[in-house]
């Protein structure tokens, strides 16, 4: 099958095999399974599906590049340079929107978005922003406490779903005492806080 041509000129199976070149076995599944909750998620949604399931395969794209490529490309690229203090957990995002762009051609601004935000989220998110952020939490691979409750959430809310994701995440990586990066605090203000 063929995408619409202004999204890719790539074939399904063409871009899976792209994709499948650049992260583990697990994540490939990962990947899969995101695309096929991200798809759910949009049922009976005003959002095109086909840049739904782009942005799902695409998302974690840059997971596994080595730490140096992906800090090479921050000190050079156009990037908040605070993101040097994080690891690849933050930085996978915002250079994944760039890898994709530059080495898959998918040059749409929505899908690239989605990818560039599905870790930390925002304050203002648009339906395919949200379906990627909440689906990569959901998808039916997770198995963490409260994964159940989030899917169900899911079902039934996508706002307070991106709520669910987001308070829970941040209240893991504070019992962790991880470092918090800024923007995963702007989406907890508006969608946790209410701010
Ligand atoms: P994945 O790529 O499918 O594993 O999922 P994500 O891209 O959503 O998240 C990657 C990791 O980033 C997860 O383990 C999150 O807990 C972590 N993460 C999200 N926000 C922050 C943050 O503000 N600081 C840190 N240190 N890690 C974060
Ligand atoms: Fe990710
Ligand atoms: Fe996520
Ligand atoms: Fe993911």
């Amino acid at each position: 099958t063929k995408w619409s041509s202004d999204l890719t000129t790539l074939s399904r199976v063409e871009l899976l095999e792209k994709i499948r070149a650049q992260i583990n076995e697990r994540r490939f599944a990962h990947v899969l399974r995101v695309e096929e909750k991200a798809l759910e998620l949009a049922q009976d949604k005003n959002v095109n599906l086909e840049k739904v399931s782009l942005a799902a395969l695409c998302h974690d794209y840059a997971k596994d590049r080595p730490d140096e490529e992906m800090i090479a490309r921050i000190k050079a690229g156009d990037y908040d340079q605070e993101m040097l203090k994080f690891g690849s957990a933050i930085w996978h995002g915002d250079v994944g929107a760039e890898l994709v762009s530059e080495e898959l051609g998918i040059n749409d601004a929505e899908i690239l978005n989605a990818i560039r935000l599905h870790t930390v989220g925002a304050s203002e998110m648009s339906l395919l922003e949200k379906i990627i952020y909440v689906a990569d939490y959901t998808e039916a691979g997770r198995d963490f406490p409260g994964v159940e409750e989030a899917r169900q959430i899911t079902a039934v809310d996508l706002d307070e779903a991106v709520s669910f994701a987001t308070k829970h995440t941040l209240q893991h990586l504070i019992e962790t005492n991880q470092k918090i990066y800024p923007k995963t605090l702007t989406t907890y203000n508006r969608w946790v806080a209410k701010l």
